[in-house]
């Protein structure tokens, strides 16, 4: 597993040079931007990588602090970070987190007509959990040419097709909830709520966290839940013996900008299944030219090491 953190910002272009010989104290090779026709103002991405067991804090502080210090940087440093895997990752994983079933505004739908409670998880930082009061509801013609689908960032809610193929399949670790249907009778599609109660254990001690350095309000120290970004799960590997079924949640609590939720996992084994059946083709990134709007995208659990 590579983590690289690509660092984003606009400086004049007179600092060109400068900039490269900055980043080369750092075994960086960067290649400036031309100069564009309107502006002289340039942008640079630049990606820089790490070891998972590195501090990546650590560095990126330093580095950020004496960019901003050193150049007359317009506004602010950006961040993004990417976790890639090998192919041995994804052939010893035993979990997968699912992180969507689709790449499309279709396969990601906000829940308009269900009955939701909320409740204060934070009250530093206002983060919230939001639980069903009923069963969902859902133009369930929405399902059409889809397997599953998610709702609101944490509900999955599966097609008749899929919920055969899980029956047929043997899948374990979930049951289902009826989701009741508004909108044209006509169009109603038989449509599943997938309930996932088993969480996984808590996650190993060696885990590693980062947090934006450019970005230290969204930091919540209370909670440390929001504005975590978690590195791919770690597990000690007894996990394997005692967790046998398909699906499982995290244990911990995870932010998706308001509210918390537990992450879904499913094991290799249905992820397996899911591509023999073709109901998702093998996604490894978001970047991916395959990651289209029904495929499903997943990320390796690591067991004792990354
Ligand atoms: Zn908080």
């Amino acid at each position: 597993m590579k983590v690289t953190n690509t660092i984003g910002f606009f400086i004049d272009y007179s600092y060109a040079k400068q900039i490269e010989s900055f980043f080369r104290e750092y075994a960086i090779e960067v290649i400036s931007p031309d100069k564009g026709a309107r502006s002289s103002e340039i942008r640079y991405l630049i990606p820089i990588t790490f070891s998972p067991e590195e501090n990546m804090i650590e560095k990126m502080e330093e580095i950020r602090l004496r960019l901003l210090h050193q150049f007359p940087i317009i506004d602010e440093i950006g961040e993004e970070i990417l976790f890639s895997y090998n192919d041995a990752e994804y052939e010893k994983a035993p979990f997968f987190n699912l992180y969507s079933s689709g790449n499309s505004a279709q396969a990601n739908l906000a829940s308009k007509y269900s009955v939701v409670k909320s409740h204060i998880f934070c009250e530093a930082c206002g983060l919230k959990t939001k639980s069903l009061e009923s069963n969902l509801v859902l133009d369930t013609s929405k399902l059409k040419n889809h397997y599953m689908i998610n709702l609101d960032g944490m509900f999955w809610v599966v097609s008749e097709k899929m919920a055969d193929l899980m029956a047929r399949s043997n899948i374990t670790g979930y049951h289902f909830k009826e989701v009741i249907h508004r909108g044209k009778p006509e169009n109603s599609l038989p449509a599943y709520q997938l309930v996932v109660e088993n969480p996984l254990p808590s996650l190993s001690s060696k885990k590693n966290y980062y947090y934006f350095v450019s970005e230290p309000k969204e930091r919540c120290h209370v909670c440390d839940v929001k504005g975590k970004i978690i590195y791919p799960y770690l597990y000690d590997k007894t996990v394997i013996e005692t967790h046998t079924d398909d699906l499982y949640l995290l244990n911990e609590w995870v932010s998706n900008g308001s509210f918390v939720y537990h992450p879904l996992f499913i094991s290799q084994r249905f992820r397996k299944l899911l591509i023999e059946q073709g109901v998702t083709r093998d996604v490894r990134s978001i970047y991916d030219n395959n990651y289209g709007s029904k495929d499903w995208y997943m990320t390796p659990v690591f067991l004792d090491h990354y």
